[in-house]
């Protein structure tokens, strides 16, 4: 008798846009084969939970049979490719989700094994000359650990570009694409108490056209690929070789490799790392409704049917979904004449743009975690939004409601919900019991640093009160909790993850 093994699965989805029918299998598979409800990630694609060993296969075909992969979705590969979805540059996002894909497809395994095992294919080692496969780009042995590839159109920095192994930031003159500014060595995990693991943010290090940015992809991975750490798993991201080896290092080896000059960073300003909910009119037209989702699970609760609103609005929708970096989830290029029925469904279903939420709520992010992460030490997913409902009374009564604070949690320092990018941060040491970070950039542009640690909620509460009232009191005008935290002396600024520690 075999045990009933269960899985996660994780689908690439490049830029988070899926078609309706694409949103409606999705569904379908998680009631069939997972536990009823469906995960959208931080990295714009979902995730389900709870698929039974012997129900993977039928999963996976299905899958592919919708134009939709896990391969490369985990492992030490590139990674699910993201890309701001801002929806009031409609074509500009076209443009820049098309060079997405592109460097999606063209950094995906060549690997038959996949199809071979999953889908019924070809048997892989038949009619190869040598019995091998061959990976252009990964080689026999792949990369040393994952790799990950975002997309951000400024001023919005939904992606957090710094949090990537390689950001693209989309130069925009007189509304047309110019190309990228590109940002190399950025990182979210750390291990507790190892400080030669740390945060990074990626480096700005030039600028190229866009028909060049997909061998730019392919060269920076080879260098990770025959650079990065093979023997401490724990120091083998990016992040690392370039710190080893230094930024001019990367550049000149990164030139040498693609035969040209990256040109001089362009200016680029980000505002800020989060979405912008409700209905919004693209450029193209159409228009554009983000609904905020809770910890980005999309499942059925009492009074709350989300699972079943948008499966419903699916079945009609001719445009897109897109899942965004924030875990929330945009019903994309909807026509005037479909707006309107949609409107209805959205209603009648209750769905929210979080408007009667806090602004603390709506800057949420928390990963996974508790049940179904192996390596979580401390809840996320489930706890962050009680932990708010703790929170919002003291935010309230500062006067803080509309003031946007990223808060993010996550179950343990692998960092899935980028928290050293949170104004305000907790990252899981035991079961309820937290290490406390605040001051981290609200674009995203500079860490977080360590402020309490091992606390529980009542610590929690207790530390944060004075600060939050504190900021309400003697804010400048326009200033973000996390620069204020650091002018009022709490933590130190960080701009450069090897002082993360210090
Ligand atoms: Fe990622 Fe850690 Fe959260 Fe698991 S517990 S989802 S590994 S951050």
């Amino acid at each position: 008798l075999e045990p009933a093994y269960q899985f996660m699965l994780r689908v690439v989805l490049p830029s988070g846009v899926a078609t309706s029918q694409q949103w409606l299998a999705m569904d379908g598979l998680a009631h069939k084969y997972g536990n009823g409800t469906l995960r959208l990630t931080t990295r714009q694609t979902f995730q389900m939970h709870g698929i039974l060993k012997w129900n993977l296969k039928p999963t996976l075909k299905k899958i592919n049979a919708e134009l939709m992969t896990t391969l490369a979705a985990c492992g030490d590969v590139n990674r699910n490719v993201m890309c701001s979805p801002n929806p009031f540059q409609s074509d500009l996002h076209g443009e820049v989700s098309h060079w997405a894909r592109q460097v999606n497809d063209h950094l995906a395994p060549r690997t038959r094994a996949y199809h071979e095992i999953w889908l019924d294919g070809e048997k892989v080692v038949d009619g190869q000359q040598d019995g091998a496969e061959v990976e252009p780009i990964y080689g026999p042995v792949y990369l040393p650990r994952k790799f990950k590839i975002g997309f951000a159109i400024p001023p919005y920095n939904d992606v957090d570009v710094f949090s990537q192994d390689i950001g693209y930031i989309a130069v925009i003159e007189d509304g047309k694409l110019k190309g990228f500014n590109i940002s190399v060595g950025g990182g979210m995990g750390m291990s507790h108490g190892d400080t030669a693991t740390y945060p990074q943010l990626g480096k700005v290090i030039g600028f190229c056209p866009p028909e060049r940015i997909v061998a730019l992809a392919e060269k920076t991975v080879m260098i990770q690929r025959d650079y990065g750490n093979r023997s401490v798993r724990k120091n083998a991201r990016f992040k690392y070789t370039i710190d080893r080896h230094g930024i001019e290092w990367f550049k000149s080896e990164l030139q040498n490799r693609l035969g040209w000059q990256l040109e001089d960073v362009r200016p680029y300003q980000f505002v800020n790392n989060g979405d912008r909910y409700g209905w919004l009119k693209g450029s193209n037209g159409k228009w554009n409704l983000t609904v905020y989702i809770q910890s980005g699970r999309i499942d059925d609760q009492e009074g709350y049917p989300l699972m079943t609103g948008l499966r419903e609005i699916a079945k009609v929708h001719t445009g897109d979904f897109r899942i965004t970096p924030n875990q929330n989830l945009i019903i994309g290029n909807v026509t005037s004449q479909k707006k309107r029925k949609i409107t209805e469904l959205v209603e009648q279903y209750g769905l929210t743009d979080g408007a009667h939420h806090s602004a603390l709520r709506r800057s949420s992010l928390s990963c996974v975690s508790l049940p179904t992460c192996g390596l979580a030490m401390a809840e996320a997913e489930r706890y962050l939004p009680t932990l708010i409902d703790k929170l919002e009374p003291i935010i309230n009564e500062a006067g803080l409601r509309d003031q946007e604070i990223n808060i993010r949690m996550t179950g343990c320092p692998n960092g899935c919900a980028r928290p050293a990018l949170g104004e305000i941060s907790f990252i899981g040491k035991a079961l309820g019991k937290y290490n406390m970070y605040m001051g981290a950039g609200h674009a995203g542009d500079r860490l977080n640093k360590l402020y309490r640690e091992n606390i529980d909620e009542t610590e929690i509460l207790d530390t944060l009160r004075p600060i939050i009232n504190q900021y309400a009191k003697e804010r400048d005008s326009g200033e973000h909790f996390g620069d204020f935290v650091i002018r009022a002396g709490y933590v130190k600024a960080v701009h450069d993850g090897q002082e993360f520690h210090n």
